[in-house]
């Protein structure tokens, strides 16, 4: 039996197949909003779907794809419906997964830039692009896409080790007569701390500094606490800056950060990976002022960018320092380009062989512009704005304060019952019709929403607030 032939599957069943799969995912895309917002957990149930067939003889092709489809459908939370309230996790945008078919198809290898000329230079103009609206110098900006926020502030960890203990590559902290510590706000997304701890610094290298009511990190408090690092002989590096905290939407104070961290000789990041799209807004883009003085920044562009999963960036105004942090070289890499001025995305980031990850940012921009997506970023705020206001209308209490549309919010009747929130998540998860979730804030639980979807109108906010009023009410009764 021919594999090769066998694996393509012939011409006219591919058309077949591309056709069928394209009306069902068309379905999905277009009446998303009738799905279950949440399934049920049902584990058994779950499994028994995925290990229904033992691979001992092949499935026709619409069989296997109408299995996978059911699997989708029926247990997902569906972070695509417009009633999803959730974590940043968008509704995929058309041209993102137009991008993801094509490359899937192409395959470039993104790991040797003679491999993939146009792939490798599509990536490099859109971190020009981008670091540009941040306010980076054109000439000295340097990037490389991720796979997430996690892989983007792990590099930039790994560079400002780099940066500040040039020995750190060669020798490893081994080398290091210093204890290098790092800071950042208490309210920090966990991916830093998991960075400190696989680059080998440990958690207890890094100093979540107290935030102030509104969530956001205290400038005095870093002062202090790096005065006392530095009295104790610890050796401090770099600063990380939420621009957008996961839970409340916090966003540090950029500038005076900068101050600080140029004062203390840091490298400092600024973790944007969620509020980092404001920048392309005209009117909003003011709230990230201070971005343009740190040395580096996370952006999800699979956040409020609306890629597909596995879409993020590491931006960087020091153009040597990726080379310097990942440089290697290996005598099978492919070296026809060895004599241009190119870099070997592989040289340059955690991954090596690599998908196409920056054709979902460069396509979304080709079909849309920068004022598609600045109007995007725009409704979104708007929508997020007017869930703000329909809550205080019906008396419910905000408890977070911040440009970006997340809201954290609880009735101030049951501020001291730590059930009544727990309880209403729970109902409006287990109603289908919406999707939210629970923050702590002092240590008190407040329901969290956020417009992570650019499909969500006044319609869903309106019904999203009806159901909690509802809920409401039911649980006052008891
Ligand atoms: C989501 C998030 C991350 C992690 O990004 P992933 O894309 O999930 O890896 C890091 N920082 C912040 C502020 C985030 O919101």
């Amino acid at each position: 039996m021919n594999t090769k032939v066998t694996l393509d599957f012939t011409a006219r069943e591919r058309k077949n197949i591309w056709e069928f799969l394209i009306t069902r995912l068309e379905e999905y895309y277009e009446n998303t909003s009738r799905q279950k917002v949440a399934p049920a957990l049902e584990m058994q149930a779950i499994r028994k779907l995925v290990e229904q067939h033992d691979f001992q003889k092949p499935l026709v092709a619409r069989e296997a794809l109408e299995h996978v489809l059911k699997g989708l459908s029926e247990f997902t939370v569906h972070t695509s419906h417009p009633s999803y309230f959730g974590l940043f996790n968008p509704r995929s945008n058309f041209p993102g997964i137009l991008a993801d078919v094509i490359t899937a198809v192409f395959n470039p290898q993104m790991a040797a830039w003679s491999h993939a000329p146009f792939a490798a230079e599509v990536e490099n103009y859109c971190i020009k692009g981008l670091g540009k609206m941040f306010g980076y110098e054109e000439s000295y900006i340097d990037g490389t896409f991720c796979t997430g926020g996690a892989e983007a502030n792990l590099t930039a960890v790994l560079c400002a080790l780099n940066h500040h203990f040039p020995q750190y590559a060669n020798e490893g902290l081994r080398g290091l007569e210093v204890s290098p510590v790092l800071y950042c706000s208490a309210e920090a997304h966990h991916s830093v701390i998991r960075a400190a701890k696989v680059v080998g610094l440990g958690w207890d290298a890094l100093r979540p500094i107290p935030v102030d009511a509104m969530g956001k990190m205290q400038p005095d408090c870093l002062e202090a606490q790096l005065l006392t690092d530095r009295k104790n002989g610890s050796e401090p590096f770099m600063l990380i800056a939420n621009a957008g905290s996961t839970g409340t939407g916090a966003l540090d104070p950029l500038q005076e950060l900068a101050q600080t961290a140029k004062k203390y000789g840091l490298w400092y990041h600024v973790d944007a990976a969620y509020g980092g799209a404001l920048i392309v807004e005209p009117e909003l883009k003011k709230y990230l002022e201070g971005i343009e003085e740190s040395d580096s920044i996370t952006i999800d562009i699979h956040k409020w960018f609306s890629a597909p999963m596995a879409t993020s960036m590491f931006i960087t105004r020091h153009p040597a320092s990726l080379h310097q942090t990942f440089r290697i070289t290996a005598d099978y890499m492919p070296k026809e380009a060895s004599e241009m001025k190119v870099t070997d995305p592989y040289t340059h980031s955690l991954q090596w062989s690599r998908r196409f990850i920056g054709l979902k940012f460069y396509l979304q921009l080709l079909m849309v512009g920068w004022e598609g997506l600045a109007g995007m970023v725009r409704s979104v705020s708007e929508t997020g704005a007017l869930l703000k206001k329909q809550l205080l209308e019906h008396d419910w209490e905000l408890l977070n304060d911040t440009c970006l549309p997340i809201v954290c919010f609880t009735d101030a009747r049951f501020t001291t019952d730590s059930q009544f929130v727990p309880a209403l998540c729970q109902e409006v998860v287990n109603s289908g019709k919406a999707w939210i979730s629970i923050y702590t804030i002092k240590k008190m639980p407040a329901l969290r929403a956020c417009i992570t979807n650019y499909t969500s109108t006044e319609k869903e906010v309106g019904d999203l607030v009806n159901l909690l009023n509802k809920l409401r009410k039911k649980y006052l009764k008891g």
